[in-house]
């Protein structure tokens, strides 16, 4: 087993100082029960914890379009994954920490991880909706540790789609991708290909996300979500 630098004590505020100048956040943290299932650490043994790695509304955007525009040649086809990966990796490294990311093989449970670190729940978009944030936020990394790491998280709220009247986000999306209570993400996509999707949530966004009235004031700037929707690659 590789241990942690000597100098980590400390390896949650290590993390949240290395992270913050890039508007990311220490989300939460989940341990592992001995014989629980975990992810691989580098050293080859299962790792004790994982801290999540997110952002809290559009809290990267303006360090991540700073790093694109000095990256003009080198941002390569997935611009945020690069740069998650040039912030997250350096990170890992001064905490002696294992990076896991969304993005790349083997797949872990970014979902299930989040919903245990934070108390969270899905809304009807599969996202996993914050009582403060709602639906503007992301994870873009998650570390782990060969040892458990303090809870750092306090989400004590109930799930705000228990208690929303009327449920804007099912009647906002012009195809009802959720009016069944699964997300239909065939139905989504299928539109967003056509003409009216192309003029319409392509541009400005998924309507069903903007309809919500959870977390408005950590909405994406219409660069942000302009930027995710093409990222779709339609
Ligand atoms: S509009 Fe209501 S049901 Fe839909 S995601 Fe927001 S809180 Fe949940
Ligand atoms: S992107 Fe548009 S079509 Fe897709 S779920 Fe959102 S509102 Fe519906």
């Amino acid at each position: 087993m590789t241990a942690a630098p000597a100098c980590v004590d400390n390896p949650v505020e290590t993390l949240r100082a290395a992270l913050e100048p890039h508007g990311l956040f220490l989300r939460g943290t989940v341990s592992f029960a001995t014989g629980e299932a975990a992810p691989m650490l580098k050293s080859g043994d299962p790792a004790a914890s994982v801290a999540l790695i997110g952002n809290i509304g559009g809290s990267i955007w303006e360090p991540f379009t700073r790093w694109l525009e000095g990256e003009r040649d080198r941002r390569g086809a997935d611009p945020l994954d690069n740069w998650s990966k040039q912030v997250i990796l350096p990170a890992a490294e001064a905490a002696g920490a294992t990076a896991y990311f969304p993005s790349d093989p083997p797949w872990q449970p970014f979902q299930q991880w989040a919903m245990r670190a934070e108390g969270l729940k899905a809304s009807p978009l599969g996202i996993l909706i914050h009582p403060r944030y709602g639906l503007w936020h992301g994870y873009r990394g998650a570390l782990g540790f060969d040892r458990a790491l303090p809870q750092t998280s306090s989400v004590t709220a109930g799930h705000p789609c228990d208690d929303c009247r009327g449920k804007p986000c099912i009647s906002a999306c012009p195809v009802d991708a959720l009016r069944t209570g699964m997300f239909d993400l065939g139905r989504c996509r299928t539109h967003l290909k056509k003409q009216a999707g192309a003029l319409g949530c392509l541009v400005d966004g998924c309507l069903s996300r903007d309809a919500c009235p959870i977390g408005q004031g950590y909405r994406y700037s219409m660069e942000q979500l302009r930027f995710h929707m093409a990222a779709l690659g339609l």
